[in-house]
């Protein structure tokens, strides 16, 4: 049977409770013709984003190619900057990884949602958040309880 947009939504975050991430979990799932090709969790041990994580596993950090009928599912919107500067952002590894779209779960408040939109779009990339609020919150949850007492976000 198809699998929809949420069951990979789903599946991304089920894996992401398995993630080393005690500061602001977030799963990815890669999907290429309707399989997935590839999962990754954040990771608090060096900071790695799990959108990265998930295109390094399959190669496509940097590649450039276009990827036909690719999509990320992520349930952290994709962050637009890193908090070091030096630091590429998701938003950019998925530019210059030539994925096709991107779907993601909760909005990160660190950035404006629709800039950060933006600049996935504006640079040919497919972009918008699950509709569905249900997995929306959960995606929310799964981040926001991740923090163990007195760490702080990233
Ligand atoms: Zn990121």
């Amino acid at each position: 049977m198809m699998k929809t947009d949420n069951d990979f939504m789903q599946f991304a975050l089920d894996g992401a409770l398995w993630a080393y991430d005690d500061c602001g979990r977030v799963g990815a799932v890669i999907v290429q013709k309707g399989r997935i090709i590839s999962f990754a969790g954040s990771d608090i041990r060096d900071g790695t984003h799990a959108e990265y994580t998930a295109l390094l596993s399959v190669g496509w950090v940097g590649t450039g190619t276009h990827k036909p009928d690719s999509t990320i599912y992520v349930t952290y919107q994709p962050c637009l900057k890193r908090s070091n500067p030096k630091k590429i952002s998701c938003s950019q590894y998925l530019i210059d990884s030539g994925i096709e779209r991107v779907v993601y779960g909760a909005v990160d408040p660190n950035f404006n949602q629709w800039e950060a939109e933006a600049y996935l779009r504006n640079n040919g990339i497919h972009v918008s958040q699950i509709p569905d609020v249900q997995l929306q919150e959960e995606c929310k949850k799964l981040f926001n309880d991740s923090f163990l007492p007195g760490t702080l976000p990233r």
